[in-house]
């Protein structure tokens, strides 16, 4: 396996036991939850852990789910972020350190999760790379990626 897959692994496990440490204070009963949101928390950490082990096995539909789930999750975390930090500002209030850390250690793992699978080394580990002229550009008209077909200059070779 190589590097960048490590790091996009790590950064996806990272990722994971943050959105686990949302129950903590929660199972303890420092807290409570509406239990549609901590539904739509559990849906997240499960697509979360299906991801990881695809990604883990190689699997062309999780590296591309990782990327498009990544990417949404990791704007909207940035949001998230952004208006806890504005509102600190506003109220001159620091915001409770470990919750604001995680917000901040979300999305840092959810862009580094998309620029390591990126990377012509991901690329080539889950088979994303032209057998016969190198390129990593391809189309697929099958939803989970299980053919794709090579955009290189005069090559349409199917893998
Ligand atoms: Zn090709």
């Amino acid at each position: 396996m190589p590097a960048s897959v490590v790091v996009a692994l790590v950064a996806a496990v990272v990722f994971l036991a943050a959105r686990i440490s949302v129950f903590l204070p929660i199972i303890d009963g420092k807290a409570s939850v509406h239990p549609a949101v901590a539904y739509r928390w559990i849906a997240g950490i499960v697509v979360t852990g299906l991801v990881i082990g695809g990604l883990a096995v190689g699997n062309r539909f999780a590296w591309q789910a990782a990327r498009v789930l990544a990417l949404v999750a990791g704007i909207f975390l940035s949001f998230t972020a952004a208006w806890v930090i504005r509102d600190a500002m506003y109220t001159k209030q620091m915001p409770l350190l470990w919750p604001f850390a995680r917000l901040i250690v979300q999305p840092v793992c959810l862009f580094t999760v998309i620029f390591s699978l990126q990377q012509r080394s991901a690329r080539a580990f889950f088979r994303l790379i032209c057998p016969k002229c190198g390129s990593a550009k391809w189309r697929t008209d099958n939803f989970l990626c299980t053919r794709v077909q090579c955009r290189g200059s005069d090559c349409r070779n199917e893998w």
